[in-house]
């Protein structure tokens, strides 16, 4: 069974301020232009952390036609994507299969392994919110076997 996980922060507000805690770069930028993270990471596969603070982790994740992630689940949040540019596709526990393109957003519960392939034949961007630490418990794909081990980054 997993360790019981907490949130420790580290700084708090004393009070209103304007934001001068934003980064130059990624991640905590002001305004990010997905355009531009796009333009700055060049060709697939590639992630970059947009945002991370102590709440939350977000990471912009680019896949080539039949990239993907390293099949895992996670103990104590769920995750969820907002699909920018493409066609994915997650495998998860039960037999479960959820397809998905531009515009849509797939939410995947803790405990569920979560297999995510391209399955079109461009590009896919899509961007992952999670929790820190973000702690991946690797276990193979139920569906298709899939157990190989990929970039660490790839593992929103
Ligand atoms: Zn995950």
């Amino acid at each position: 069974m997993p360790p019981i996980s907490s949130i420790a922060i580290s700084h708090l507000a004393s009070g209103l301020r304007p934001p001068t805690a934003a980064n130059p770069t990624w991640p905590n930028v002001l305004h990010t232009r997905i355009a531009d993270v796009v333009a700055a990471m060049g060709p697939a596969p590639w992630a970059r952390r947009l945002i991370a603070d102590e709440r939350q982790l977000v990471t912009l994740i680019a896949a080539p036609p039949g990239g993907g992630n390293r099949p895992h689940w996670h103990a104590d949040f769920d995750e969820w994507w907002v699909v920018f540019v493409g066609h994915l596709e997650w495998e998860l526990t039960g037999g479960v299969v959820v397809r998905a393109k531009k515009d849509d957003i797939v939410w995947v519960p803790r405990g569920t392994v979560h297999h995510i392939r391209n399955v079109g034949t461009e590009l896919a961007l899509r961007m992952a919110v999670a929790m820190p630490p973000a702690i991946h418990y690797y276990s193979p794909c139920e569906q298709c076997g899939y157990t190989e081990d990929g970039p660490t980054e790839w593992g929103a």
